[in-house]
């Protein structure tokens, strides 16, 4: 069988451990399955993404004994398959261009009628204000949505595989799980030009990806990412969500956290096998 996955960093701030357990997760898994790890640059956000922290983040991947094929494939220079994947949804007449601020969302979502505001994959469930909206009045500091309850109509049953350790066995979609708990998601960004939801479907099938290895925190997120590949005809490839490594509070690592940045650790004179050591086991995976 092959076996093909990828790692998909953005090079927003400095590699830490979280992502090192990713990486050595994905290339451990490959590795096993005689199949093929790549490195993907997920620099999609151009206002935060810098060539450094690309440079530092394949210095440490190679310092803790990684390696991958080249040339890398980088978000930033696909933009125009993004953007055709996007018309083709228009096209299908399921999205909307909306102008509301995360403030107009917040204070939408809060409203006494709309009950508990509810959190998706994206923060907040948009509370459908622009949903109104045609495609023909969208303007250039438009978002573009999905509109999740014309996007799962007449929806076949669509399953996708986990594999990872909290979700083994087989999903299936529902389209009131996606209406309610994902909701009208942004694909199109200001500044940005796709959402990472719609990047990370073409990229994952640009690579041909057989096996998506990551978060836990993408657990949420995958039934979207398995909707947008049957609205584009694209493959879904087999999910493994790993667990995340946590700071003494439970917090999840995030860019911050420099004290467990690799760089850091390796000023600190510390080896990769030091590293490997103070993480979980990959035979527990
Ligand atoms: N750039 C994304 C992240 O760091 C990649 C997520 C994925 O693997 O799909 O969260």
């Amino acid at each position: 069988m092959t076996f093909v996955t990828r790692f998909a960093p953005s090079p927003t701030g400095p590699l830490h451990l979280g992502h090192a357990y990713s990486a050595l997760i994905g290339f451990h898994i490959a590795q096993a399955a005689g199949g093929q790890f790549l490195l993907r640059i997920d620099d999609l956000d151009q206002t935060r993404a810098r060539p450094e922290w690309e440079a530092q983040l394949q210095d440490d991947l190679h310092w803790l004994g990684l390696d991958w094929p080249c040339p890398l494939r980088r978000q930033s220079q696909h933009l125009v398959n993004y953007g055709a994947a996007l018309d083709r949804l228009s096209a299908m007449d399921l999205t909307y261009p909306c102008s509301c601020t995360r403030r107009d969302i917040a204070a939408a979502a809060s409203a006494p009628q709309e009950g508990a505001p509810q959190t998706g994959p994206d923060g907040l469930i948009y509370p459908g204000t622009c949903r109104g909206r045609g495609m023909a009045e969208a303007g250039p500091d438009d978002a573009i949505r999905l509109n999740m309850v014309k996007a799962t109509r007449a929806l076949p049953e669509l399953t996708f595989t986990e594999t990872g350790p909290n979700h083994k066995g087989v999903h299936k979609l529902s389209p009131e799980t996606l209406i309610h708990e994902v909701g009208d998601v942004v694909l199109s960004r200001r500044q940005m030009g796709a959402s990472y939801h719609l990047a990370v479907v073409i990229d994952d099938t640009a690579q041909e990806i057989t096996h998506v290895v990551r978060g836990e925190d993408l657990f949420e997120a995958t039934s979207l990412h398995v909707l947008l590949q049957h609205l584009l005809g694209l493959p879904t490839p087999i999910y493994h969500h790993h667990e995340l490594i946590r700071d003494e509070s439970g917090r999840r690592l995030a860019k911050r956290d420099d004290a467990r940045a690799i760089a850091t650790y390796r000023a600190d004179g510390m080896s990769p096998e030091d590293i490997r050591s103070i993480l979980p086991p990959l035979s527990d995976i």
